[in-house]
């Protein structure tokens, strides 16, 4: 209940905002972090500094907590184990174990008759090569574990890209048919503490340098496909018998079929335009599902929202601050900014969201208020 103390695992912009929400509905957040700096760090109750791997510390921060989450699935799984000796940790580490890890995570879908990126694991331009021969070039060849924002992947346009591939660098690959989508959306479900299951309607999303870079919703999918990413987003939740929030990625190909890409545990860049556009927020929903609290609407109450991304790239190259006067100068506009000091290339520091009667105003609002910034 209210009043209680949330642990969060994790000081980035997720738990940031997740922090913001569980605040404002009367908790407190205690946040481990690796420095007193972090973006959720700087907004929560109190920070926990220290190394994941750290027993004691891990201990201090878990004993004082009533339930515990994370903003991020690359925790060692036994730190979570640790945590869950003093609260409930939501998601499990058996989830988390999934999610860490493209080969278990894609296995776990196929095996459950969801479908899934043609896959497999490879260790060499030889194997990649046996893979194309099935599935066709382009390849693109991904670490199995810890990628995030298009780092680790590559896309090989036929067998000669493979040795570019640094293959010692990871201890294990994924080779995937590179899919040539329609478009790629996302529905990013909660399933509460006590089964309760509530999904967000879809969002469509755009990549850049296979960094998301602008979401919308409600998407251009028709109400078939609507339907069947809903459905697919609920199994998966079930199958991992996640508690929590989950994203699901998909590759939209055709009127029929939805691929999932990859999900994640935890709130997504592409539902950051919830906290504007939705009776309740991807971050409050977060809170609700590990708290046991009834979950609540997910349905817009706008005509249309639009997200987009803010990164380093937007700061001048002695970390000059772009002109936020000029994009909140678009009425419909909101600026969010993570906190995060250090201005680097391809790095998330905040991002737009604006609403509107329409995804089509919405996204016209957006996009003018970041050129603002880029000009
Ligand atoms: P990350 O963990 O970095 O988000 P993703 O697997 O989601 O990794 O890849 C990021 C983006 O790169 C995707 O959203 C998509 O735009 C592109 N991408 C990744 N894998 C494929 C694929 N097999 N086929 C086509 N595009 C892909
Ligand atoms: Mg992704």
């Amino acid at each position: 209940m209210p009043g209680s103390t949330i642990g969060m695992v994790g000081g980035g912009q997720l738990g940031r905002m997740f922090a913001i929400a569980a605040m404002q509905m009367g908790y407190d957040v205690v946040v481990f972090c690796g420095s007193d700096d972090e973006p959720a760090a700087q907004v929560a109750t109190r920070a926990v500094v220290g190394d994941l791997l750290d027993h004691d510390v891990v201990s201090q921060f878990a004993r004082q907590c009533q339930v515990i989450t994370l903003e991020f699935e690359n925790i060692p799984a036994e730190t979570i184990r640790w945590c869950g000796e003093f609260a409930p940790t939501y998601p499990s580490h058996q989830v988390l174990a999934t999610a860490q890890d493209r080969l278990v995570e894609k296995t776990t879908f196929r095996d459950a008759g969801l479908a899934v990126t043609p896959f497999a694991a490879v260790d060499s331009a030889a194997a990649v090569g046996e893979f194309a021969q099935q599935h066709g070039w382009p390849v693109i060849v991904k670490t199995a574990r810890s990628g995030y924002d298009g780092k680790g992947q590559h896309r090989l346009a036929g067998p000669e890209d493979a040795a570019a591939v640094p293959w010692d660098s990871a201890d294990a690959w994924i080779a995937e048919q590179c899919i040539d989508f329609d478009r790629e959306a996302s529905v990013v479900v909660a399933r509460s503490s006590v089964g309760q299951v509530r999904c967000f309607p879809p969002f469509e999303n755009d990549h850049r340098n296979h960094i998301l870079d602008v979401s919308v919703c409600p998407s251009n999918l028709s109400a078939s496909q609507r339907e069947l990413a809903t459905t697919i987003a609920t199994r998966a939740a079930k199958v991992l018998e996640l508690v929590g929030v989950l994203c699901v990625e998909f590759f939209v190909v055709g009127e029929d079929t939805l691929l999932i890409n990859e999900v994640a545990p935890r709130p997504h860049n592409s539902g950051h335009l919830t906290i504007e556009a939705c009776h309740t927020s991807q971050f409050e929903q977060h809170v609700r599902a590990v708290c046991g609290l009834p979950l609540g609407s997910p349905e817009l109450r706008v005509g249309g929202a639009a997200m987009a991304n803010l990164l380093g790239d937007l700061w001048g190259d002695q970390g000059e601050r772009p002109d936020w006067d000029q994009a909140v100068a678009v009425p419909t506009v909101s600026l969010h900014l993570y906190g995060k000091s250090d201005a680097k290339v391809g790095r998330k520091m905040g991002h737009l969201t604006a609403t509107g009667d329409s995804v089509q105003d919405a996204k016209a609002a957006v996009m003018q208020a970041r050129q603002r910034l880029e000009g």
